[in-house]
């Protein structure tokens, strides 16, 4: 399965047991993962509606989830990104929903 041995960008030889990360289709060393979500953060291209009511919240700068989101306490406020490390603002939004039914017979 892990047959991978070289980084797809610096081409440099990566050893079995050094880390190194899958991301979108390319086998990256460390340091180029680094380079490479920073450089994609920075062109990462933001449309409110790709961060608008989601499930989780994803980032406007780098576009990840963060799969946690409902264990962030506050309703809004701000918050880092996991992933590229930038800061964001955020409001939980709640659906309301009605259920009713029928009172009993007398
Ligand atoms: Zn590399
Ligand atoms: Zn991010």
């Amino acid at each position: 399965m892990w047959n991978e041995t070289h980084c797809d960008r610096c081409h440099k030889e990566v050893y079995s047991g050094e880390c190194a990360v899958w991301v979108l289709g390319k086998f990256l060393c460390v340091t180029c993962y680094e380079q490479f979500s920073q450089e994609y953060a920075d062109n990462y291209q933001w449309e409110e509606d790709k961060t608008m009511l989601k499930k989780e919240m994803v980032c406007p700068y780098c576009g990840c989830e963060n799969g946690e989101s409902w264990e962030v306490k506050a309703d809004d406020g701000e918050i880092e990104c996991d992933e590229c490390g930038k800061e964001f603002m955020y409001c939980r939004n709640y659906e309301v929903t009605y259920t009713t039914w029928r009172k009993k017979d007398e």
